[in-house]
């Protein structure tokens, strides 16, 4: 039979959850700071606890997913934590993960930290691709794996808490990235008469085919090798910055998301002229410096 669980949190994120193990069949308990919010999932079979250390009593797994780690401490400060398995949710730094999970695991409980990758229409929907990166306790993940499957994929990165956060943080911080680029790419071409819904999927089947550079990149690191396969040298690739500064010039856009990167370029390539036969990759380096 599916396994019973208490969730705190039925936010936008933590509703999507709850659906999910209730469709699921998994006997759930919920808290929400706000109760009104509950409402709707005890019509769908919820037991809904008037306060989070009731929430809290009811099952041994207890799943967290509140705003931010100030509401985790504010709902958990009152409950007792012997005993019990908490999966933190919220999104956070890996510090203060391994600080939250110092927390929970000196007042006896394990603790599994989780970094979601989906957004709610993603989660209890197989198809959708979305997942949640784990870390801490192995034993815990491995002993409610099958609930902790039931919204979404799981990736176990580690016994160290801060893991999740640290997976899940690097891969939204690369995602701005490609958000910093499309938004340049939009406005290079406004008020030319280029229609932004035609240039859509050109732009994204180009960032879709030039995703072979973060195997490429990784690749480059672990051999500690920075002009292994390279396809377009960083001399090059340096040569043609005014290229793009003066596009965006040109068209009367600020070049301000652009520079940044195209500085650490230029002085990758100052710092020894035999780096030109590189690729990208020793930007890495300097922004570690
Ligand atoms: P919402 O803003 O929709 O909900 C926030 C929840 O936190 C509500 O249940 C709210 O209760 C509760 N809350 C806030 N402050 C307190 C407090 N001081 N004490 C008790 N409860 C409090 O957020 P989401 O559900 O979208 O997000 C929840 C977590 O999931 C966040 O850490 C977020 O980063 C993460 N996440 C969200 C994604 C998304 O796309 N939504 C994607 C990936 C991760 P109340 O109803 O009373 O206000």
């Amino acid at each position: 039979a599916p396994a019973p669980l208490t969730l705190l949190g039925l936010g936008a994120m933590g509703t999507a959850l709850a659906e999910a193990w209730l469709a699921a069949g998994h006997p759930l308990t919920v808290w929400n700071r706000t109760a009104a919010r509950a409402e709707p999932l005890a019509a769908k079979g919820a037991d809904v606890a008037g306060t989070a250390a009731g929430a809290v009593a009811a099952n041994r797994l207890v799943v967290v997913c509140l705003l931010d780690d100030e509401s985790v401490e504010e709902a958990l400060a009152g409950a007792e934590l012997a005993g019990k398995d908490v999966v933190n949710l919220v999104t956070s730094t890996p510090g203060v993960a391994r600080a939250r999970a110092a927390w929970v695991t000196g007042r006896g409980a394990r603790y599994l930290d989780g970094g979601i990758m989906a957004v709610p229409p993603m989660i209890g929907v197989p198809t959708a691709g979305g997942y949640v990166f784990y870390s801490g306790s192995s034993e815990l993940f491995e002993e409610h794996r099958a609930v902790l499957a039931a919204p979404a994929g799981t990736r176990y990165v580690g016994e160290d808490a801060g893991f999740a956060a640290l997976h899940d943080v690097a891969l939204l911080s690369a995602m701005y990235g490609m958000f910093a680029g499309v938004a340049h790419a939009f406005a290079v071409v406004r008020g030319e008469e280029v229609d932004p819904a035609a240039l859509a999927p050109l732009l994204s089947s180009w960032l879709t085919a030039m995703t072979g550079s973060v195997a490429a990149t990784a690749e480059q690191l672990v051999a500690g090798d920075y002009t292994k396969g390279v396809v377009s040298n960083l001399a090059m690739q340096v040569a043609g910055v005014p290229t793009f500064l003066r596009t965006a010039e040109e068209q009367g856009v600020s070049t301000e998301l652009l520079t940044p990167y195209f500085d650490l370029m230029k002085r990758r390539l100052a710092a020894d002229a035999r780096n030109g036969a590189e690729d990208l990759t020793g930007v890495v380096d300097l922004l570690r410096a």
